[in-house]
């Protein structure tokens, strides 16, 4: 039997590349979910939950990317996301920014950078 996998770590990162709100990568030794920090409350919670999906069911999308199996198993995860996200988010679940100057840690390609002081003023002024 294989060790429990630890909790994933959540990340904050501009996706405009990848065309996509959220990452997710089950197979790291520690998964990781990458969230866009531009997302709206509601959006990031379902975002963060679909990801979560993808790490404790990730034989749901073990198939090839552009196959019928994959995008079942895509929809079903999308499906459970946006339902657990409805549950949380009408239950009065929110993310709260606890520090008044607090801005998400951003990952870079290889490395995490804290943002510059002046954006993070930017950003919550
Ligand atoms: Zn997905």
């Amino acid at each position: 039997m294989g060790k429990k996998k630890s909790t994933p770590r959540i990340v904050y990162r501009y996706l405009g590349k990848e065309w996509a709100w959220g990452q997710a990568y089950p197979y790291y030794k520690k998964p990781i979910i990458e969230i866009d920090p531009r997302l709206g409350a509601k959006r990031m919670l379902e975002v963060i939950c679909h990801e979560a999906l993808h790490i404790a069911l990730p034989h749901l999308t073990e198939h090839p990317p552009k196959s019928k199996a994959y995008a079942k198993g895509e929809a079903e995860i999308d499906r459970l996301g946006k339902a657990l996200a409805n549950v949380l988010w009408k239950d009065g679940y929110r993310k709260v920014l606890i520090n008044k100057h607090h801005t998400p840690v951003l990952l870079t390609r290889n490395k995490v950078v804290k943002p510059k002081k002046n954006e993070s003023r930017r950003n919550h002024r």
